[in-house]
């Protein structure tokens, strides 16, 4: 578990074993502090991938995309729901592990290019009600079908309005939405480069 800490910028993990400070042009967002749902499958088996990608689960992302994200989540609370974090910053090393079991452009980036996720930008999210309960979505994360794409034409009437809504929030905090995932948001309105920076595990 990650504990809240004092300090914004460091992750205190099982109880008072370890604590480490991330570099300065991280943020670690603390889920179960601050009303968010993690539940990031790439830190487990269950992802399109059948493996465990992720050494353990944290979500990291450039100080200013953090800040959206929080600005999304309190608005999310405000509205009686709570943000999913699927995934958010994803390091280099994991990126070419992931396409090195699925080498496949349409599905993994390739790490020769990277992604937004590379540089700390990217977020996938959804949301869940007020308990946790994730929301029909009309179609699961990372399910690579034409489901993903934002205007699948045979969503029903709530799954359109929880993806409108999750639109609306993310965009309204200073996220981009991408059409052909429901779930991925870009933040653009500051640069940074691709990273390596691996984040600590207990
Ligand atoms: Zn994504």
């Amino acid at each position: 578990m990650v504990k809240a800490s004092a300090a914004k910028n460091s992750i205190q993990l099982e109880e008072d074993s370890l604590v480490v400070t991330l570099p300065e042009e991280w943020i670690a967002i603390d889920a179960a502090a601050e009303g968010f749902v993690l539940d990031m499958p790439y830190a487990d088996t269950a992802n399109f991938t059948h493996r465990k990608i992720y050494d353990c689960a944290r979500c990291l992302l450039r100080p200013e995309a953090a800040m959206a994200l929080r600005a999304a989540g309190k608005q999310a609370r405000a509205a009686g729901f709570r943000i999913v974090i699927f995934d958010a910053y994803r390091p280099l090393p994991y990126q070419q592990k992931m396409y090195d079991v699925v080498p496949d452009k349409r599905y993994v980036a390739d790490p020769a290019k990277g992604s937004m996720h590379n540089r700390g930008l990217a977020v996938d999210v959804g949301l869940a009600d007020s308990s946790g309960k994730l929301l029909d979505m009309g179609g699961h994360f990372d399910d690579f079908s034409e489901r993903a794409a934002y205007h699948y034409a045979a969503l029903g009437k709530l799954q359109h309005s929880n993806r409108a809504m999750l639109r609306a929030l993310m965009t309204g905090a200073g996220f981009e939405p991408y059409e052909g995932e429901w779930w991925h948001f870009n933040y653009r309105k500051k640069d940074y480069p691709l990273s390596v920076y691996l984040w600590p595990c207990p």
